[in-house]
């Protein structure tokens, strides 16, 4: 069935001419690394393509090759409408933003993506979700299509890697994960000098938003549930951009004893944005899909609406009956 899936995708990619390839809102190195890697695979198939987000490229993310043609959605807009669709490291369609100003009627999407609440949205789904992150599916699919792996695609799947598995930390780093990572660094990728950019370097405004949302962390009675809000006033006085909360959540899940870190954060449009990361016991991943959102068993997310206290104690009410459960 797996191979059926590669077939169906490497189809998709040369009967086409001219591809509209995406990620998901906030992108992370995944989201940016395999949408920059697609570009490098249709460029080497002779495809015409264009690259968008609906956020803004994350400025530790510029290096990587083929970031700067990542066009915002309204730039797009004005382009010949699109028929094919890439879509990379999207578990639903909602997570693209609104594309469909772009697309023709008859459009078609290839779903490229390892998450496992991926509801399979794609007319073709090549949906891997014991990969650790989607580059990971771009490295078979460039096998598969017999595209060589240069630097420039090397950089780009190294990148996906490297952040979704939190730096060859987490649970996901396998065996298969290493064996493609070394393979990469034979591309000639320097993994010292990508770590440091996507994962070392933290700008002032993020250790002002970090240090704000410290002052406000908070531990459930058990000591197994940890959490922490920043507001938009933390934004504004920290001067900090939407993207940079990223990898404040896991200060609160790295505390000892903690098995699930959360973080709250409002967002401009006045919803509460809420970050999951477990240990061990609690699957966030179904945790937030009940609450309409998404992501992995390790970590999630979803948005809720609401006063901070309600959206406080709807969570942690629904976390710490799973942690009583045991059963995640
Ligand atoms: P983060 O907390 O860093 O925003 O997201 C953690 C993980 O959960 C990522 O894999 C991300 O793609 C997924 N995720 C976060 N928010 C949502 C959401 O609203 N919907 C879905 N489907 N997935 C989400
Ligand atoms: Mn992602
Ligand atoms: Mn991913």
């Amino acid at each position: 069935a797996l191979n059926e899936d590669f077939k169906g995708a490497v189809n998709f990619l040369h009967t086409g001419e001219r591809f509209l390839v995406v990620s998901h809102v906030n992108p992370d190195g995944d989201a940016i690394g395999s949408t920059c890697a697609v570009g490098r695979i249709l460029e080497k198939l002779g495809k015409a393509f264009v690259l968008v987000n609906a956020s803004k490229v994350p400025e530790k993310f510029k290096f990587l090759p083929g970031a700067q043609q990542i066009r915002s959605l309204e730039e797009a807009g004005d382009m010949e409408p699109f028929s094919r669709v890439v879509a990379v490291d999207v578990a639903d369609a909602a997570r693209m933003g609104e594309i469909s100003p772009m697309l023709t009627g008859d459009a078609e999407v290839l779903n490229i993506d390892h998450h496992v609440t991926n509801d399979r949205f794609g007319a073709v789904n090549l949906v891997i979700d014991d990969a650790a992150a989607t580059a990971e599916v771009l490295c078979h699919l460039a096998d598969a299509l017999g595209v060589e792996w240069d630097q420039p695609l090397a950089e780009c799947l190294y990148t996906g890697l490297l952040t979704d598995t939190g730096g060859f930390r987490y649970s996901n780093t396998t065996h298969n994960v290493m064996e493609l990572a070394a393979r990469l660094l034979g591309q000639g990728v320097d993994a010292a000098e990508i770590a440091d950019r996507a994962i070392e370097t933290i700008s002032r405004s993020q250790l002002a938003l970090l240090r704000r949302a410290l002052d406000t962390l908070a531990f459930s009675e058990s000591g197994q549930v940890a959490w922490m809000w920043l507001t938009r006033q933390d934004f504004t006085e920290a001067e900090a951009a939407e993207d940079e909360m990223e990898g404040i959540v896991n200060y609160a899940r790295n505390v000892a004893g903690v098995d699930v870190g959360i973080l709250f954060r409002e967002t401009p449009e006045g919803e509460v944005k809420v970050s999951l990361r477990s240990r061990e016991v609690v699957d966030v991943g179904e945790l937030a899909q009940s609450f309409g959102g998404g992501g992995h068993a390790r970590a999630a997310g979803c948005t809720l609406t609401g006063t901070r206290k309600q959206v406080e104690e709807e969570i942690l009410v629904r976390v710490t009956q799973r942690l009583q459960r045991g059963d995640g």
